[in-house]
């Protein structure tokens, strides 16, 4: 097992890390930004280093700083979190070049998944079924219009590097897909400097279903059962809940046993989660995430099983702590993410926090770095917390979610808190009858109402 840790990471993902290294008797070491000087992850590890300014390029992403952290503190292995580093596999060989352990897959894996292209190639040989589109990357016009004509309109043109939602256009025509094409080029050359693209059917009403993973990269592996992430606004996450409540205990151990036989087969290591599109009872693979998810504490809820123990665990060598007939889904979780953002707008809204009081009770966990008096800086994302929340029946959570809700008070900036308490009312919502949607439509048509 690892003697130190240190978690290149900030906000409640770092606390998060944190929180499991103590319980496993391991020592941690923070890094953070000059702009994170009064952060909590600094203030609750054992050791922390200043690794840069504000801007993440020259700190969260600064790999010779955080590894001269690593040899300044001793530690022996990295965790990643989420965003930042934790889906670069350059960055995991760098780290195998200076004897510090990665927390995380095998860098061929990351590689592999972090291009769609590839990781759809993958995904089909492995056995999962993708969304029917372009074999691979489209080259040039003609070639888009075949591929377009055969899996018929409407399409998404989509980019091979794409993460956040970004480099993504539909096409619902022939004169639509020209113009579809070279935009989507464009954002995904600005957003990653690669203009590869692809095409795939896009389908009009389909919910976002995602199966965790765990493996021990010798042919093990385990599914944790799925997270219905179908909330979304501008392809980004807002509630996620699980069981879905599209699927049953068949339709679950169906697609879960797809996954899991595939995980074993590639010798996949430590946690990761294969995302479908599920429409009219079909699953269709979109992409892999080979790091722990902002969402993971819904499946913790339900499975008891602490991922990020496991992460831990996975990359010391140590076998997985479940089989596969040992993991039993209970209750059902929902979680919430609670951005500093105005509920109606979306306009970010940094600053500092004047009062901060979460909720609690039985089944309410909030993971948040966020404290009264706490300055939210403008450089980083806009999450203040998750509000995870598990009752014994989805009715039952609903009902401890709207409580939670009410309870939960962040003064000082504007949250999407009042958006959730107008989602966690809504018979749509309280009935399971979304897809992905629901909440653009919703909003569109003024659905906060006077709430916000
Ligand atoms: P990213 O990596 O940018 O998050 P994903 O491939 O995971 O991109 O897709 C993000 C979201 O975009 C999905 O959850 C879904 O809402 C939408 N989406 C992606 N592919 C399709 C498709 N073929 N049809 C309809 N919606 C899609």
């Amino acid at each position: 097992m690892f003697d130190k840790i240190l978690i290149a990471n900030r906000g409640e993902i770092a606390l998060r890390i944190l929180r499991a290294a103590k319980e496993l008797g391991i020592a941690t070491v923070a890094v953070h930004s000059t702009a994170d000087a009064d952060a909590m992850h600094v203030r609750l590890a054992d050791e922390s280093v200043c690794i840069g300014p504000p801007a993440a390029r020259d700190s969260y992403l600064n790999v010779p700083a955080l590894i001269a952290a690593c040899e300044i503190t001793g530690a022996d292995a990295i965790h990643p979190g989420y965003g930042f580093l934790s889906e670069n596999a350059r960055f995991a060989e760098v780290l195998e070049d200076h004897r510090i352990t990665f927390i995380g897959p095998k860098a061929e894996h990351i590689r592999i998944m972090g291009d769609k292209i590839e990781a759809k190639r993958t995904a089909k040989r492995l056995g999962i079924p993708c969304v029917p589109g372009s074999e691979g990357g489209i080259t040039d016009e003609d070639e888009a219009r075949q591929v377009a004509k055969t899996i018929g309109y409407p399409v998404i043109i989509k980019a091979a590097a794409g993460g956040g939602g970004r480099g993504m256009k539909v096409a619902r025509n022939e004169d639509d897909l020209l113009y579809a094409l070279a935009s989507a080029k464009t954002e995904a050359k600005a957003a990653f400097g690669d203009d590869a693209v692809y095409i795939e059917k896009y389908l009009e009403k389909p919910r976002h279903i995602e199966i965790q993973v765990l493996g021990d990269g010798r042919g093990n592996a385990v599914h944790l059962g799925e997270r219905d992430c179908s909330l979304q606004r501008r392809h980004q996450k807002v509630w996620e809940e699980g069981p879905s409540p599209a699927l049953n205990l068949e339709m679950r151990e169906r697609i879960g046993g797809i996954v899991a036989k595939a995980m074993q087969e590639l010798k996949y290591l430590g946690a990761g989660t294969i995302e479908f599109l599920y429409e009219d009872g079909e699953f269709y693979f979109i992409e892999m995430n080979t790091r722990i998810q902002v969402e993971h504490p819904v499946t913790e809820m339900i499975t008891g099983i602490d991922l990020v123990n496991e992460q831990i665990r996975l990359a010391a060598g140590a076998p997985l702590s479940v089989k596969q007939s040992d993991i039993k889904i209970e209750g059902h979780a929902i979680e919430c993410r609670v951005n500093a953002e105005h509920p109606s707008t979306f306009r970010p809204s940094p600053g500092t926090i004047s009062y901060f009081h979460p909720p609690g009770g039985l089944g309410v966990r909030v993971d948040s770095a966020a404290y009264q008096g706490y300055r939210i800086p403008p450089h980083y994302d806009s999450l203040v917390g998750k509000l995870i929340v598990h009752g014994r029946t989805r009715n039952e959570c609903l009902m401890r979610l709207r409580r939670a809700l009410d309870e939960f008070v962040v003064d000082g900036i504007d949250t999407t808190l009042p958006l959730f308490r107008t989602l966690v009312r809504n018979p749509d919502i309280q009935n399971g009858q979304y897809d992905i949607h629901w909440l653009e439509n919703f909003l569109k048509t003024g659905g906060l109402g006077e709430e916000a």
